[in-house]
């Protein structure tokens, strides 16, 4: 690979943009008419405008970025995360166009993306699922539905099979409303997804979010590089995230780790990926895994000092994993915010010119993000704008370096989410380590 094409935008292109670079590779951003302001613009090698402002038109137009390839004389697309980062029909008109993607197979992609399909690809490998249905509820079989919900125990949660960012799952406390239940989140689901099917599973009551990243060669090496907990959470959306998650009990994550390495060997996987679990009363429960790289993957790279987004590149370009699992140490302890262009209270989006920017700094810090002074945040993608991260010997290093990166950071002009930040690295639960993903809602009152 020479030349790699980033199908993306802000703080993620940015990082990959870092990533090439340092490996010796050629660039290519593409971007909307409304990003020409993009930081890492000025930073690759080539650019070209793929679109409209909206993300339809430009960051989701796959011929637009296939012709950006061609024209540019790219041979890698990395796809970031978002947008078509796990559209199995991309990646695999990427391959069948002679590029090569950024990832795993879109056989693999397709098999994720089905969370029922994914689900049984998990039972047969070995890795924890949540009891449930095992597979579709029948259509018209209400009798049939009943007789699972039974067995299962409510309350269970409905969840269509082609869902994704939070949407799409209904949970039911009881047998009455069971069937009125499935149909409304069918028809959902037909509606949002295109995909009517729907399983059901049981629903842990206060569980904990808790993910473990992989890197794997597809040629028979996958390793772990440990797990996050990702429980801070509002609307199924995280907040706050950190690796390792504290107070897991050690023979549980250590059998679930290696269940997850066996199962990239298995799927033949390539690439990183994030086996994600629920986790309650020591025991943990898969409810999907995701086929690119997170917004919380630095943590995970600040104690292990791997960087995950270079080692995809290089297993994308046939190279095998470098490393053993011996190699990899977990040492220390990441907390990371992410910083969204929001109002700290509504939630609603803050887009407009940054006046000021001042990024912390000091021992045991990272940022990624794309501000700057006199940057204009426009309205018409994901509100993240930023990743705080610090890095400590201990957590409570790590967290007492987050209060002062949080309280150093400054962003005049719009608003952020940097105030609630700033109450939850001194909430004494959080400090303490371990809440459950209901905490934040709970603690804004929303539940
Ligand atoms: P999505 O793909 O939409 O993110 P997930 O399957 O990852 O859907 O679930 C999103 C969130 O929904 C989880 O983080 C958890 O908060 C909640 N959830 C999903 N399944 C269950 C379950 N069986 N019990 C309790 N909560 C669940």
């Amino acid at each position: 690979m020479h030349k790699v094409l980033i199908a993306n935008r802000g703080e993620i292109a940015l990082r990959v943009i870092r990533a090439c670079k340092e490996l010796g590779l050629k660039t290519v951003a593409v971007h909307s008419t409304a990003d020409r302001e993009l930081m890492h613009l000025a930073m690759a090698d080539e650019t070209v405008c793929i679109g409209p402002p909206s993300a339809t038109d430009s960051y989701l137009n796959i011929p637009a970025i296939i012709s950006a390839a061609e024209v540019t004389g790219a041979d890698g697309i990395h796809p970031g995360y978002g947008f078509l980062a796990e559209n199995a029909d991309f990646a695999e008109q990427i391959e069948n166009s002679g590029f090569t993607f950024i990832g795993p197979s879109a056989d693999v992609i397709r098999l994720m993306g089905d969370k029922v399909s994914a689900i049984a690809a998990m039972k047969a490998t070995g890795v924890p699922t949540v009891p449930g249905s095992d597979g579709p509820l029948p259509e018209n079989d209400d009798e049939e539905c009943l007789r699972l919900g039974q067995r299962v125990g409510y309350p269970v949660i409905i969840k269509a099979a082609g869902g994704g960012g939070g949407r799409g799952m209904r949970v039911v406390h009881n047998e009455a409303d069971l069937i009125k239940s499935i149909e409304l989140t069918r028809s959902e689901a037909g509606t949002a997804f295109g995909n009517p099917m729907v399983y059901l599973e049981k629903f842990l009551t206060n569980p904990r979010h808790i993910e473990v990243q992989i890197l794997s060669d597809g040629q028979g090496h996958a390793i772990h590089l440990g797990d996050r907990d990702c429980s801070l959470q509002r609307r199924h959306q995280k907040i706050i995230e950190e690796a390792p998650a504290p107070g897991i009990d050690e023979k549980a994550r250590a059998e679930v780790q290696a269940r997850c390495v066996k199962a990239c060997i298995d799927l033949g996987y390539r690439g990183a990926g994030t086996f994600e679990f629920l986790y309650e009363d020591g025991e943990f429960y898969f409810i999907e895994m995701n086929t690119r790289v997170q917004v919380e993957h630095p943590v995970s790279e600040m104690v292990t000092g791997i960087d995950i987004v270079k080692e995809q590149i290089l297993v994308a370009s046939g190279q095998p994993l470098s490393f053993t699992q011996d190699d990899v140490v977990i040492r220390g302890h990441a907390i990371e915010c992410r910083i969204n262009a929001e109002d700290p209270k509504t939630f609603m989006p803050s887009p407009g010119t940054v006046t000021f920017y001042h990024a912390p700094g000091g021992n045991g810090v990272r940022v990624d993000s794309h501000l700057y002074s006199g940057y204009k945040v426009p309205p018409y993608y994901d509100s993240l704008v930023g990743k705080l991260i610090t890095y400590g010997a201990t957590r409570d290093e790590a967290l007492a370096r987050m209060r002062n990166a949080i309280d150093e950071l400054v962003v005049d002009g719009i608003k952020t989410n940097a105030p609630l930040h700033r109450e939850l690295v001194r909430d004494p639960g959080f400090c303490k380590g371990g809440v459950n993903i209901h905490y934040l809602e709970h603690k804004l009152g929303l539940k």
